[in-house]
């Protein structure tokens, strides 16, 4: 038979973390399907496993390191009896009480766990650029994380696509190791905040290409370079580059959700009433609900909104 939860968490960024340590400290004994190890957002601690520095995040005055950040919040939640499952979730029955979730284990086709409610923190993932070379290329000179993998760009030439605060945020961590970062960017206006725009102008490692897209990426089995062409012009140039980093925004991880709970046109799943889902007895908080702060204190306070509607929840059931 198959563990019965009063909570389970899926997903562990600064959402699903909070979550846990509110849940843990309300005595509900939460359990966290916290993901696997991998190079993508969907990794434990989620998209800030992927983040240098956090400057904004309440409390720490000289900034904290985003894996950093991800630990403390882990150990807060461990120590008030959260338990963690390190695999991914691979499926869940919103239709059934208490909702079964499986995880991928090739040991079982058996679910992992039984939820009486559910907290949903699975977050969002990178958009990709969809072009020739991308796919293959991927680890091997095209990456969607500079902390992960600036070090191998040492005084080598890297294009950053993308013109909002991650594309911006990558290219000025960047320059720490690269000889020259092109920001290439569809249109002649960035997206990013001011303060971004400031620091990356100020920076001279850093050029700018405006009007233009990636349309290819160059290489049989590393980076070489990327096909660029101008969308005003039409000229396509190739340029000889070794890395190139895609920044160009997020897509929600509900694919387990899919016919199961609202969403809007985008996937991200929709909430009322503070957290509440489209099914009773499951919360959603963070990234997978947000496209519109998407910062960690949000997705944190979300989380913790999601924790105290669940106990709610489950005191008006008796539990
Ligand atoms: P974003 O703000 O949605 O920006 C995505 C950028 O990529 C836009 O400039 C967009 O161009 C471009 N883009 C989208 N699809 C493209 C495509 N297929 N080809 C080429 N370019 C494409 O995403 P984000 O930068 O990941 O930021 C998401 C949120 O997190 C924002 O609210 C941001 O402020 C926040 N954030 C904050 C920090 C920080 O405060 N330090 C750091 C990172 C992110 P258009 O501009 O033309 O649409």
């Amino acid at each position: 038979m198959p563990d019965v939860r009063d909570v389970v968490i899926l997903g562990s960024g600064p959402a699903g973390l909070t979550a846990a340590i509110y849940t843990a400290r309300a005595n509900l004994a939460p359990l966290v399907v916290e993901g696997e190890p991998s190079s993508t957002s969907d990794q434990p601690g989620g998209q800030l496993m992927l983040t240098t520095e956090v400057e904004n995040y309440p409390g720490f005055v000289d900034g904290i390191l985003g894996p950093e950040l991800m630990q403390r919040f882990r150990d807060q939640a461990s120590r008030f009896g959260a338990e963690y499952v390190t695999r991914k979730a691979s499926a869940v029955d919103l239709s059934r009480r208490p909702f079964p979730v499986w995880v991928d284990d090739p040991a079982t086709t058996d679910p992992a766990v039984e939820a009486r409610s559910l907290i949903v923190a699975t977050g969002a993932r990178s958009l990709m650029l969809g072009v020739p070379g991308e796919e293959k290329l991927l680890g091997h000179g095209v990456s969607t994380c500079a902390t992960c993998d600036g070090f191998f760009f040492r005084d080598q030439e890297i294009v950053v696509v993308g013109g909002g605060d991650s594309a911006l945020e990558e290219a000025i961590f960047l320059t720490r190791f690269a000889s020259r970062v092109t920001v290439v960017h569809r249109r002649k206006e960035l997206r990013a905040s001011k303060i971004m725009q400031d620091r990356a102008f100020a920076n001279d490692k850093i050029a700018f290409r405006w009007d233009s897209v990636v349309t290819e990426i160059l290489g049989d089995t590393k980076v070489s370079g990327a096909r660029i062409r101008n969308v005003l012009s039409g000229e396509v140039e190739d340029v000889a580059v070794s890395g190139i980093f895609v920044a160009i925004g997020h897509q929600p991880n509900t694919a387990l959700f899919s016919g199961q709970l609202d969403m809007d046109d985008n996937g991200y799943l929709r909430t009322s009433a503070g957290s509440r889902s489209s099914v009773e007895g499951v919360f959603v908080c963070g990234d997978v609900q947000d496209h519109v702060y998407q910062q960690a204190i949000t997705a944190a306070g979300s989380g913790c909104m999601a924790a105290i509607d669940a106990e709610r929840w489950l005191e008006a059931q008796g539990r």
